[in-house]
């Protein structure tokens, strides 16, 4: 199977309302191409260097979605055409970014990234510190939060991932408005879990690329 065939059916089975971000760290520009001429105009990268040089070369119009943890002296080289950051997980990230876009008269759209997972491994805030973390980033005009992102447990037991995504989407509830309005929970494994506990982004890579080596 192709990326065009993986990416159509994918669409097939998630509802119209849920924005597909095809992760495309690690693959060829040769293969994004082909999902973009397909359509696809939302991609995720988790890795500055490989997304800049992505950038420079690739259609001007893809949309860059940043899904990896961000060091803040590194910042600066995603601000400029950033679309969104989807691993904003300190206060200091925070106030980089926002430093970042005044530079380049940009608002920048982020999401939260709250701690779900029972590994110590996954980055995030804890969830009790969300609803601070969002009134204290009030003051900061250059960045825009648009909501909570969350990875699960790496795991087979579908019921700790169920419950960790549905921790997200109650706390994800709780802030939800007008401007917060993205629940960014799902990748290739567990994407139909994450929509059925209120996902309306999802990450996808290797079910739309095939496995990454
Ligand atoms: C790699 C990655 C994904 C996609 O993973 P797949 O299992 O290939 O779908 C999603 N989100 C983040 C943060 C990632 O690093």
């Amino acid at each position: 199977m192709g990326v065009i065939e993986n990416l159509h059916l994918i669409k097939q089975t998630i509802p119209q309302s849920v924005c597909l971000i095809a992760v495309s760290k690690t693959q060829s520009n040769y293969d994004i191409l082909k999902a973009y001429n397909a359509g696809q105009k939302n991609f995720g990268e988790n890795k500055v260097q490989e997304l800049v040089q992505k950038q420079e070369k690739l259609p001007k119009d893809i949309r860059w979605h940043m899904i990896g943890h961000l060091q803040t002296n590194k910042v600066k080289f995603i601000a400029p055409f950033i679309d969104m950051i989807h691993s904003v997980d300190s206060l200091k990230l925070i106030n980089e970014i926002d430093k970042r876009a005044k530079q380049n008269n940009r608002i920048i759209d982020c999401l939260l990234q709250v701690h779900i997972a029972n590994e110590k491994t996954k980055f995030g805030f804890e969830p009790d510190k969300i609803e601070g973390v969002i009134e204290e980033t009030k003051k900061n005009k250059n960045i825009n939060i648009k909501g909570l992102m969350g990875m699960a447990s790496f795991t087979d037991n579908k019921n700790e991932i169920i419950k960790e995504f549905s921790l997200i989407n109650t706390l994800f509830k709780k802030v939800e408005n007008e401007k917060i309005n993205v629940l960014s929970t799902g990748m290739s494994s567990d994407y139909l879990i994450a929509i059925e506990n209120g996902s309306n982004m999802i990450r996808l890579g290797s079910i739309i690329f095939g496995k990454r080596i």
